[in-house]
């Protein structure tokens, strides 16, 4: 695998990723539309198998977290009482000259990283981030010009109206995260199942943000997935530190082991006082070293009772929690891990992405992969290897996404599917339908392992068994 700071990886698998349908740069046909991507048909497998091992891992293998699927567009006063209406900006500053906006934080960040100097920008005020700009000249990294509006406050959430003819509308908006809809379901998920404290509530899909950044591929989009977790507890009988350091090991566990992701290229960083949010007591976040920087991938946060407790002004409904056994009343507290299924799914290709000699493939962990298996007929031109190997991929398909291909030469799908990532492949030859030299070949077929190159003959009875043992070890 290749170091993922190594000069043009980034490129390399944007490339890569466009040129074998995983992402593809959103509207393209019109132009393009800045910070927004196409998930295309390797893509979007890829994608919801980090999604379908989150929930495994998460929801369906623990007894003390349940699932939630709320609404994208939910009532106003949500984003007023967690604070995001009025408070959920980027600082930004507009070029004069050419009208580039750009995020105050980030030029000031990519000024300092040129000069291979640190700066500390987070929690710093729209005055002292101006300041700076003005202090080192810094330029329009577009046009050149120095010549910049004041830095002003920005908000990210998405507005949408509600409402056909224009006099009745209500202004709305889409969610800029998935986990206000756990706090607002929180009743009614205490009252429908039989959960009791500590358990946690996840949740993927789509959130949306006004984001005006260069984006650095899927890394930062308009539109992406969480997936979220709200784990609620009761502070005088469960001590956050332990729990805290156990969420830690989790993610970190589900990041290694389950995305098959190097463990030296992670890292945790906690938020300075002035960083983090006044209500949380401790947030850290879990950072990967992207080709542009470690940057937050997972982010860790202690939110007390803050979200709740907000809900409860803002729709006067109680939503403290009765211990079943003290009959105690009070507002759970609250740990978040909150991470984004885009971000991880760069990671992944980052990681995994190889060159040996000239070969390149995605030494993505099988169960990733988005097509565990491929199949081939020798020759395309041959009906009886056509036909042994479409009865073997309508076989193997009952157990795993199976690809077909018969274009070209071996070499040229094996090429192909090593860039998707696939473990392995199957062919079908001569041999297979007893027609080469060896007899005791007939009903085998040769099976090519994505990582070592090496192939072996595997009778065809026992291949599902010999596949499913090395893709689901
Ligand atoms: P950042 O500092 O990178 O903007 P954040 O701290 O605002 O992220 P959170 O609000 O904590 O992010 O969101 C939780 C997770 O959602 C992040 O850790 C990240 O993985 C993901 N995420 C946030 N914004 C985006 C985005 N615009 N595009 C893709 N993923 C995102």
């Amino acid at each position: 695998m290749t170091d993922t700071t190594s000069d043009n990886l980034m490129e390399k698998v944007v490339a890569l990723a466009k040129r074998r349908g995983f992402v593809y740069p959103g509207s393209e046909i019109y132009g393009g539309l800045a910070n927004s991507y196409e998930y295309g048909p390797a893509g979007v497998e890829l994608k919801r198998n980090i999604m379908n091992e989150w929930w495994r891992t998460f929801i369906q293998e623990r007894s003390d977290m349940v699932g939630l699927d709320s609404s994208i567009i939910l009532h106003p006063k949500v984003w007023e009482a967690s604070g995001h209406a009025s408070g959920f900006s980027d600082a930004m500053i507009e070029c004069k000259k050419c009208h580039t906006r750009t995020r105050a934080d980030h030029l000031i960040e990519n000024h300092f990283e040129a000069k291979d100097e640190e700066i500390k920008v987070e929690g710093k005020t729209e005055q002292e981030l101006d300041e700076i700009i003005r202090e080192q000249t810094m330029k329009c990294p577009v046009c050149g010009a120095f010549d910049w509006t004041p830095v002003r406050k920005f908000n990210l959430l998405f507005e949408t109206h509600i409402g056909i003819v224009p006099e009745s509308q209500s202004k709305a908006y889409l969610r800029g995260e998935t986990a206000q809809g756990i706090f607002v379901a929180f009743k009614n998920v205490v009252d429908s199942t039989r959960v009791k404290l500590p358990f946690g509530v996840g949740q993927q899909g789509k959130s949306f943000r006004n984001e005006i950044t260069k984006g650095n591929w899927i890394f930062r989009t308009l539109e992406f997935e969480q997936a979220e977790i709200e784990y609620f507890f009761d502070p005088e009988t469960t001590a956050w530190h332990p729990l805290f350091d156990a969420w830690k090991a989790a993610m970190e566990h589900f990041i290694t082991d389950t995305l098959g992701v190097r463990k030296e290229n992670l890292r945790w960083r906690e938020h300075g006082d002035e960083e983090r949010s006044f209500y949380s007591r401790r947030t850290e976040d879990l950072e990967y070293k992207f080709p542009f920087g470690f940057k937050e991938l997972w982010g860790l946060a202690y939110r007390t009772d803050y979200d709740l407790g907000q809900h409860m002004k803002f729709s006067g409904v109680d939503l403290s929690y009765t211990d079943p056994v003290s009959g105690r009343k009070f507002v759970p507290h609250v740990i978040e891990p909150a991470v984004g299924v885009n971000r991880l799914m760069a990671m992944v290709m980052l990681d995994a992405y190889t060159e040996d000699g000239d070969r390149t493939f995605l030494k993505l962990a099988p169960r990733l992969a988005p097509y565990k298996v491929a199949v081939f007929p020798l020759l395309a031109n041959k009906p009886a290897l056509v036909e042994k190997a479409r009865e073997l991929y309508d076989a193997l398909g009952k157990h795993f996404p199976v690809a077909w291909d018969d274009r070209g030469n071996i070499g040229k799908r094996y090429y192909a599917q090593d860039e998707i990532g696939t473990p392995f492949c199957v062919t079908v030859d001569f041999a297979t339908l007893g027609e080469g030299d060896d007899p005791a070949h007939k009903d085998t077929v040769t099976v090519r392992d994505r990582d070592t190159g090496a192939q072996e003959r595997v009778a065809i009875g026992k291949l599902q068994e010999f596949l499913h043992g090395k893709i689901y070890r």
